[in-house]
C-alpha cells in the first residue's frame, strides 16, 4: 500500500481542515525518520525552512515526489532528486501576492516610521513637541533584487504608489520596462530602498553586504523578504548602528536569531517569517501540497513541479 511520510509539521491555518482520505506518517526527527519502513513510502511532505535532509535520497526506492509547502527550495537539492527521479513540487503563485504585500507594507511603514510613531502616542510624547515627519513613497527609487515571481510583483505595487523601479537579476529581462543594474552594488547606489527578493543557497550567500549597504547609504532603507542567508547580519548591524543605511525591515526564519536583541531601535521592523502567513494562502498551499500528495497515492500527474 503507498504511503506518505511528513518530515516537518505544517504551519496550517487554524480552521483549515486537512484531507480525511489521506493518511500521512510523522517523522519530524532524525530518529523518527531512521524508525521509518521505507517500502511503499512514494511521497514525502516537508516545509521550505526543513527541505530535506542529505541523507534522505536514496532511502525510499519508491519515492516519486516531494511535496514541499513553500517556495524556497534551497533546503532541498534539486539535483538529488533528478538523479533518483523524484519529482519535487511546491506552492509558487499561491503566495507571490502576500509576500509582495509585506515588503511594500514594510517599505511604507519604514518610511512614514510607524513603529516610531506608535511608541510616541503609546509614550503619550505630545508633550514632547509634534512627531517628526517621514518621507514620501511617491518619488522614491525601489531597487529590487531578483525579478522573479515576488519581484514582479513587488514592482506592480512600488509603481502603483508612484516609486520609481529598478533591479537586478542574473540576467537582465529586456520586456520588463525597469532599469536593469548589472550588479546589487550599482542598484543600491541608485535605490532610496532596496528589496531582496531572491532565492536562499550559495549563489546569494551574504550578497548584501558591507559594501553593498554602503553604497545603499544614509538615508537608505533596506528590505528583506528572502532568506536571512542572503545577508551579512554584523554588516547589516554595523550599518544600522552606525548610521550607514537609515533604517530595515527583516523577515526572520529562524527563532534562534540575534538580531532582535542587536537592534533595538523603532527603524528596525522584525517579522516572524509571515510573507506567505494568511488564512487564505496558507489554505491555498496547503491544498496544493494536498492535492500533490493525492496524485501521488493514485499515481496521477502533479502540478506545481520544480523538477
Ligand atoms: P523566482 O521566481 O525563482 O525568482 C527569483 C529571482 O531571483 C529571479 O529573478 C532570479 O534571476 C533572481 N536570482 C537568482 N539568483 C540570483 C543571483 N545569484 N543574483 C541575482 N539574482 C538572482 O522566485 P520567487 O517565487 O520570486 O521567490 C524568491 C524567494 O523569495 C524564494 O526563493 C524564497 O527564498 C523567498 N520567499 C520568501 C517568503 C517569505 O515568506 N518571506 C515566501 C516565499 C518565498 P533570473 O530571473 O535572472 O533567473
Amino acid at each position: 500500500m503507498n504511503r506518505i511520510v511528513q518530515l516537518t509539521p505544517l504551519p496550517l491555518p487554524a480552521g483549515y481542515t486537512p484531507p480525511t482520505d489521506i493518511a500521512i506518517e510523522p517523522a519530524f526527527d532524525a530518529a523518527a525518520l531512521d524508525a521509518v519502513d521505507p517500502t511503499d513510502v512514494v511521497a514525502l511532505v516537508t516545509h521550505s525552512i526543513r527541505g530535506v535532509p542529505s541523507d534522505v535520497w536514496g532511502r525510499f526506492p519508491d519515492l516519486r515526489l516531494v511535496a514541499n509547502f513553500g517556495v524556497g527550495l534551497d533546503r532541498i537539492d534539486l539535483d538529488q532528486a533528478k538523479q533518483h527521479g523524484v519529482a519535487v513540487s511546491y506552492t509558487p503563485d499561491h503566495l507571490t501576492a502576500d509576500v509582495a504585500d509585506l515588503a511594500i507594507t514594510l517599505t511604507l511603514d519604514l518610511l512614514r516610521r510607524v513603529p516610531a510613531a506608535d511608541a510616541f502616542v503609546r509614550r503619550n510624547g505630545w508633550s514632547e513637541g509634534p512627531f517628526g515627519l517621514g518621507t514620501s513613497a511617491k518619488g522614491r527609487r525601489v531597487g529590487i533584487i531578483g525579478l522573479g515571481r515576488i519581484g514582479k510583483a513587488i514592482a506592480a505595487r512600488a509603481a502603483a504608489f508612484g516609486m520609481e523601479v529598478g533591479y537586478t537579476a542574473r540576467a537582465a529581462k529586456p520586456a520588463e520596462p525597469l532599469a536593469f543594474f548589472a550588479s546589487t552594488r550599482d542598484l543600491a547606489a541608485w535605490a532610496d530602498v532596496l528589496i531582496a527578493a531572491v532565492p536562499g543557497g550559495a549563489d546569494t550567500d551574504r550578497m548584501i553586504d558591507a559594501e553593498v549597504l554602503a553604497a545603499l547609504g544614509m538615508t537608505g532603507l533596506f528590505v528583506n523578504v528572502a532568506r536571512s542567508s542572503v545577508v551579512d547580519e554584523d554588516a547589516l548591524v554595523a550599518a544600522l548602528k552606525e548610521g550607514i543605511i537609515a533604517g530595515a525591515g527583516v523577515e526572520l526564519f529562524e527563532a534562534a536569531s540575534t538580531l532582535p536583541s542587536r537592534l533595538t531601535d523603532q527603524n528596525v521592523i522584525f517579522t516572524p517569517h509571515i510573507g506567505s502567513a494568511t488564512f487564505q494562502t496558507r489554505s491555498a498551499m496547503a491544498d496544493s501540497v494536498f492535492d500533490n500528495v493525492r496524485a501521488a497515492l493514485k499515481g496521477e500527474a502533479f502540478t506545481d513541479l520544480a523538477v
